[in-house]
C-alpha cells in the first residue's frame, strides 16, 4: 500500500495492523511446508522477474545487471535455500535435560512466532535487505509490515508490487514511505521491529520500541577498520579490498571505510590498489556501465565534501578523485595522511573514498580502532598467527575476516550483525529465525511431588530443603 496524505497516515495504518494482527494466530499456526511454500513463492518471484529488477536498480543509481544478480537476487535466493533445507529442523521443539531437583518433569524449548512484526529498511541493498528478513519472519509464523526505504524509489515500487502480488495484506503488507511513514508506524504495538539502517536512526527506532517494550534487532552501520600488517600479501589484500570497497559505489555497509597498514606497505598497497582498479573499471571509471552512482545528490554532497575537507586539512589523493555533480559520480579514490580531525575520519563513509592511515607498531591500531564505536565488521590481512590472534583479541566487532573482506555475508551458518553502535541482535538462517521467535519454555510435571516443600514448614521440610542444596 502507498501511505496516504497524512492526517490518514495513523488511521489507515493502525486499520491495517488489526487486520493483520486478527490474522496472526493463523499465521502462527502454519506447518513448516505451508511456510516454505510461501518462501519458494517469493523466491521464484526474485528469479522470474530479474529483469524488473534489474531496471528498477538502474534506474535509482545505474546499478550494472551482474552486480543485481550478485548483491540483490544472489542473496535473497541462497537465504530462501537455507531456510526451505532447514525449516522444518528449526521448527521442531528442543528437547532439554531434566536436571535431579526437577525429576518427574519434563522440558522443551518452542519457537513461537513473535507475532506483528515491522521490517524497515535502507536503500543501499533494497531488495536483499528488505526481502532477506522478512523470508527469516515468514519462516517463524509471522505477520508483517515492511517499510522499504523511499531514497530508491524504483526498487520499493517494485518491492510493494512483489509482495501486493504474492500475499494477502492481511498477512504481509508493503507500505512505502519515508520518516513520517516510518514515525506512523513506530507508533504501533508491534511484537519485534527489525531495523537496518544508520545507528542514528536505529537509535529513534529503539527509543520508540521501548514505549511498546517491543524486541527489536538493530542492523546498523558505522567505520569498518581494515588492517593490513608487515607481513601481509599486499596485492590479494588491495585486490579483495578495492573489489569490496567499491562495489555499489562503495555503500555497503561492511565494505572496508579505512586501511590501516604497516607504514612499510604503503607504497605498494596504492600501487597495487590503483593498478586493480584501473583493471576494473578502466581509466576512467565515469565510461564503465561496472561502477554505478552515489544514490542521490545529498549523499554525492556528503561524501565529496568528506574528500574535499580531508584535502584542506592536509590529506593527499593517491588515486581517483575527479568527480561530475551532474551524474552523482565520484571516482574510486585512495586518500592518504589523514587524521582524526577529518571528517573522513569520523563518519561512516558509506561513498567510494578510501582513506590510508599508517602504523608502525600494532599496539597502534588496536589503541586506535579501541577509541572508536565496535564495528561491524574488522578485517585483517596477515600472514602471521600471532598478529591475527593479538587483533581479534584486543579488539571487539560483528564480524572479522582474515585475508578477505565481506565474505562472512556468504556464510549462512553465522550469525550476522554488528555490537552496540553497529547493531544489536543478530540475522540470518537459523539466528534470523530465533531473533523472530519467541522461545518458550514448557515444563511438563510427570509425577513429581513439589508438595513436599510447600508449607507448613515443619522440620521434615527443612531437612529435605538441606538436602536439596547440598546434593542438587
Ligand atoms: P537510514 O537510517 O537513513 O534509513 C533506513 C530506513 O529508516 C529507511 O527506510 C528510512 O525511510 C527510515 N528512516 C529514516 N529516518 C527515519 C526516522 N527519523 N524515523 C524512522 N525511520 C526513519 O539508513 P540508509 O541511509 O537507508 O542506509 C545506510 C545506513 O544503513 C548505513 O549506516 C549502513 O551502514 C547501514 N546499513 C546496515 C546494514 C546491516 O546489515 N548492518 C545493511 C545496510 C545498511
Amino acid at each position: 500500500m502507498i501511505a496516504e496524505p497524512k492526517i490518514n497516515i495513523d488511521l489507515s495504518l493502525q486499520v491495517l495492523f488489526e487486520k493483520q494482527k486478527q490474522n496472526a494466530q493463523n499465521i502462527a499456526n502454519t506447518t513448516a511446508k505451508e511456510r516454505i511454500a510461501k518462501i519458494k513463492k517469493v523466491m521464484n518471484w526474485m528469479l522470474e522477474n530479474e529483469s524488473q529488477i534489474a531496471d528498477a536498480l538502474y534506474a535509482d543509481h545505474k546499478k550494472h545487471p551482474a552486480e543485481v544478480k550478485i548483491s540483490e537476487i544472489m542473496p535473497v535466493v541462497g537465504e530462501a535455500k537455507f531456510i526451505i533445507k532447514h525449516l522444518t529442523q528449526w521448527m521442531r521443539a528442543e528437547d532439554v535435560d531434566t536436571p535431579l531437583k526437577m525429576v518427574g518433569t519434563i522440558s522443551k524449548i518452542i519457537h513461537e512466532p513473535k507475532g506483528n512484526c515491522l521490517i524497515i529498511s535502507p536503500w543501499n541493498y533494497p531488495f536483499n535487505l528488505a526481502l532477506k528478513p522478512l523470508l527469516q519472519a515468514i519462516a517463524a509464523g509471522n505477520v508483517v509490515i515492511l517499510k522499504p526505504s523511499e531514497v530508491v524509489p524504483h526498487a520499493s515500487k517494485l518491492i510493494a508490487k512483489m509482495i501486493a502480488e504474492l500475499f494477502d495484506e492481511n498477512e504481509i503488507a508493503v507500505v512505502e514511505g519515508d520518516a513520517d511513514v516510518s514515525t506512523a508506524l513506530l507508533k504501533l504495538k508491534f511484537s519485534h521491529i527489525f531495523f537496518t539502517g544508520s545507528p542514528a536512526v536505529g537509535k529513534i527506532v529503539m527509543t520508540a520500541a521501548a514505549k511498546n517494550l517491543c524486541s527489536v534487532t538493530l542492523e546498523l552501520g558505522g567505520k569498518s577498520p581494515t588492517i593490513i600488517d608487515e607481513t601481509a600479501n599486499v596485492k590479494a589484500a588491495a585486490q579483495a579490498i578495492t573489489a569490496m570497497k567499491f562495489l555499489n559505489n562503495g555503500q555497503t555497509c561492511i565494505a572496508p571505510d579505512y586501511i590501516y597498514i604497516h607504514q612499510s606497505k604503503t607504497d605498494e598497497f596504492i600501487q597495487e590498489a590503483n593498478a586493480y582498479l584501473a583493471k576494473m573499471y578502466g581509466n576512467d571509471a565515469f565510461q564503465t556501465p561496472d561502477y554505478c552512482r552515489v544514490v542521490n545528490d545529498r549523499h554525492f554532497k556528503r561524501v565529496k565534501g568528506y574528500m574535499e575537507d580531508a584535502v584542506a586539512k592536509g590529506a593527499k589523493i593517491v588515486g581517483g578523485g575527479r568527480s561530475n555533480e551532474s551524474e552523482n559520480y565520484i571516482e574510486p579514490t585512495l586518500i592518504i595522511d589523514v587524521n582524526d580531525g577529518m571528517k573522513i575520519m569520523q563518519d561512516e563513509i558509506f561513498g567510494p573514498l578510501l582513506p590510508i592511515m599508517q602504523f608502525a607498531d600494532n599496539e597502534e591500531v588496536i589503541e586506535y580502532v579501541g577509541k572508536g564505536e565496535k564495528p561491524l565488521a574488522l578485517y585483517v590481512f596477515s600472514k602471521k598467527r600471532k598478529n591475527i590472534d593479538f587483533f581479534i583479541q584486543n579488539t571487539s566487532a560483528g564480524a572479522t575476516v582474515i585475508n578477505e573482506t565481506t565474505i562472512h555475508y556468504l556464510q549462512d551458518n553465522l550469525p550476522f550483525g554488528g555490537v552496540n553502535n553497529s547493531g544489536i541482535g543478530k540475522s540470518f538462517g537459523k539466528y534470523g529465525f530465533e531473533e523472530f521467535s519467541n522461545k518458550r519454555a514448557i515444563v511438563e510435571n510427570k509425577f513429581a511431588q513439589f508438595s513436599m516443600f510447600h508449607p507448613p514448614y515443619t522440620n521434615r521440610v527443612k531437612k529435605l530443603l538441606d538436602l536439596v542444596i547440598k546434593w542438587f
